[in-house]
């Protein structure tokens, strides 16, 4: 396991952007947490949801009078493609799940729970990677209270993976899922409902003025005098990037002036995604209107930032999505969002009044074109669909929940 610096955060900071009545509740639920150990465990801290929330909520949690940590399984490529393989079974791709495949899986979460040996009140367990660990720890992490925070649609997954999951899972104390739909019938575990959340004054959300915005994209060849269509995602199947770029073939027929730029980053647990990009480049065939980007050439939160800031429309083409952190980012920027009708992402766009759920290439180029040609009625959306993610879908509110559900885990222990 390797710990992660997450630096420093002031919840006071948030005090002019979130809603008044949230910061006097998370002072009121941290009080009785003070001093409290809070581990928590994910497989990546670069590139990904996960990563992305854990930079900010550690932080805040820290902030408010609790000690957290984070740390990192550490595994070598075959456990990544095995766990890879997992997060596609649990979204509905059949598994093959061989002996070889669960001893791969067994044995590199037994040896990263070895080194867990320090104590803790609570430990939260992200996604399947570390799903194992709570089994295999030593007597000393059985006096924390561990909770297994899943962040994937689980809905339709591949029933033989998760039935042999479930023994793994029922040990926790608590579950927590982004949509209660997601969690299977007879889990066994008590389940807490609590969708993720984006840190508006992280370098990736906070607000940049459009030539600053102009300055940055210009650098990576964008004309910013002709529209941008853009998809900051992991190059994976079901965030359809082949999709996005169906529909951006279909509205530049339209608007022969429109650019493409698919961002995404190289997660170091998501080994698909080398030869995802592969495929991507081909298929884009060197259009000199799209730009496939990612942290290899230099593309960072800000860049992000300036790319979802500048865009005309933000596009999530995802076919599966468990919540989908790229919608809100667009939406706090006031951008119009066009996104699959699909997991998490209904949480944040109301079709047709916040943004649009599509369930198509040809859906969300029509979607696209309605931008481009009413872009005044597009924008009054997106400032909807911004005071929705702000009474919802900021960092202090997720805050708000965790501090809630260890008050509830240390009355039961009481
Ligand atoms: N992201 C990024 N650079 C990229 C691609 C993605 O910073 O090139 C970030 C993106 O801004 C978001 C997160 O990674 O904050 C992706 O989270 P999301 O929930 O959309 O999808 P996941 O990767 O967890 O499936």
């Amino acid at each position: 396991m390797r710990s992660v610096n997450v630096g420093r955060k002031f919840l006071a900071d948030y005090q002019s952007i979130i809603l008044k009545d949230l910061l006097a509740e998370i002072k009121e639920l941290a009080a009785p947490l003070e001093g409290r150990r809070v581990l928590h465990v994910n497989a990546t801290s670069f590139g990904g949801g996960v990563a992305e929330i854990l930079y900010t909520l550690l932080p805040l949690m820290n902030d408010v009078g609790l000690q957290a940590e984070w740390q990192v399984m550490t595994a070598e490529r075959e456990f990544f493609d095995v766990t890879k393989s997992f997060h596609n079974g649990l979204q509905g791709a059949p598994v093959e799940l061989t002996d070889e495949v669960r001893s791969v899986y067994e044995d590199i979460n037994r040896r990263n729970a070895a080194q867990l040996t320090s104590d803790y009140d609570f430990v939260v367990i992200h996604d399947p990677q570390p799903c194992a660990m709570r089994t295999f720890v030593a007597d000393g992490g059985r006096e924390a209270s561990w909770i297994w925070r899943c962040h994937i649609d689980t809905s339709t997954p591949d029933q033989a993976l998760y039935d042999y999951l479930l023994p793994f899972i029922r040990r926790y104390d608590r579950a927590i899922y982004t949509v209660a739909g997601y969690a299977p019938d007879g889990l066994g575990v008590p389940l807490e409902v609590v969708p993720p959340a984006i840190d508006p004054l992280a370098p990736k959300n906070m607000t940049l003025v459009p030539d600053d915005a102009h300055y940055i994209v210009r650098q990576f060849g964008i004309d910013v005098d002709r529209p941008l269509l853009l998809q900051v995602s992991r190059f994976d199947p079901w965030k359809d990037p082949l999709g996005v770029v169906d529909a951006y073939r279909a509205v530049k027929q339209r608007w022969p002036g429109v650019q493409l730029a698919l961002i995404g980053s190289m997660a170091s647990d998501d080994p698909e995604g080398w030869d995802y990009l592969e495929k991507l480049t081909a298929y884009v065939g060197g259009d000199p209107d799209v730009f496939v980007l990612s942290n290899l050439d230099n593309i960072g939160s800000v860049e992000v930032n300036a790319f979802q800031s500048h865009a005309a429309v933000v596009m999530q083409k995802s076919t599966r999505e468990g919540f989908g952190l790229t919608v809100s980012e667009g939406l706090w920027k006031a951008r119009p969002v066009v996104a699959g009708d699909v997991g998490g992402i209904p949480l944040q766009i109301e079709d047709g009044v916040t943004g649009f759920l599509v369930d198509s290439s040809a859906a969300c180029a029509q979607r696209c074109l309605e931008i481009l040609d009413r872009p005044e009625w597009a924008h009054a959306m997106a400032r909807k669909g911004k005071e929705h993610v702000r009474e919802h879908f900021l960092t202090p509110r997720l805050l708000r929940d965790y501090l809630r559900i260890f008050n509830g885990l240390l009355a039961d222990r009481a």
